[in-house]
């Protein structure tokens, strides 16, 4: 399967993309743990993304389509893959789908994640991430691992990504609003939208994901 999720930062991409990714067999490709891969590793490409993602804005889609390409071309994405925060504006939307298109595939599902915006700024701001894998992923107090600052899962350490800032974040939430969400519209007419409710258990959206998918491969 080939399947897009979208949902506003703090949707809980990541934690269900990991999840879904591994029942589904297909690779978990996240563009936002690329760029900070290559931040990490100190890269061209590192330095001009952390430049744009502290301000809480996109990094230009030149690089971020031909970073996403790259990554969909290698041998464990044949068969398909789970997109998470790729397309992020109608025109990368439009460059996978000619993406796609010259290989002769398609689109699944796009899965949109639902939560109300204020549940939104209280998960993001109290988020913790592992350093080992960044879905490893922590909430002060929501989610307290055994011992402050250690992973439960690794042993990793815990932080705060540079762009959960409070200033950042409502930046970010008016990206997803301007340019983001029209994405939506644009995979409606394609009916590929499946909308589900984000708030809840990891485990009960997972299993609402799951469920919507399956729906959508039947009707497909
Ligand atoms: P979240 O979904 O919580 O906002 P991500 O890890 O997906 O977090 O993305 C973090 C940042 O990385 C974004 O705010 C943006 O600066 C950059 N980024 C990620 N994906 C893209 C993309 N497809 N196009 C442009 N910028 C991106």
């Amino acid at each position: 399967m080939r399947i897009v999720l979208v949902g506003p930062p703090g949707a809980g991409k990541g934690t269900q993309a990991a999840f879904l990714a591994n029942n589904l067999s297909i690779p978990h490709i996240s563009t936002g743990d690329l760029f900070r891969a290559n931040i990490s590793q100190k890269t061209e490409l590192g330095k001009l993304a952390k430049s744009y993602m502290d301000r809480g804005e996109l990094v230009p889609d030149e690089v971020t389509i031909a970073m996403a390409k790259d990554r969909m071309e290698k041998p464990d994405a044949v068969n398909g893959f789970l997109l998470d925060g790729f397309p992020r504006n109608v025109s990368q939307a439009e460059a996978l789908d000619e993406m796609l298109q010259s290989e002769g595939m398609k689109l699944d599902a796009v899965l949109d994640l639902e939560v109300p915006e204020a549940e939104v700024v209280k998960r993001i701001a109290g988020r913790r991430i592992c350093r080992n894998d960044s879905a490893h992923v922590f909430h002060v107090t929501y989610k307290q691992p055994a011992k402050e600052g250690v992973c439960d899962v690794c042993g990793g350490e815990l932080y705060q990504r540079d762009d959960d800032s409070e200033e950042t974040v409502r930046k970010r939430l008016e990206v997803y609003h301007t340019q983001t969400e029209p994405i939506i519209d644009y995979y409606k007419a394609q009916g590929l939208v499946v909308t589900i409710s984000a708030l809840g258990k990891v485990e009960d959206v997972t299993s609402r994901a799951m469920e919507a998918l399956r729906r959508e491969d039947h009707a497909a």
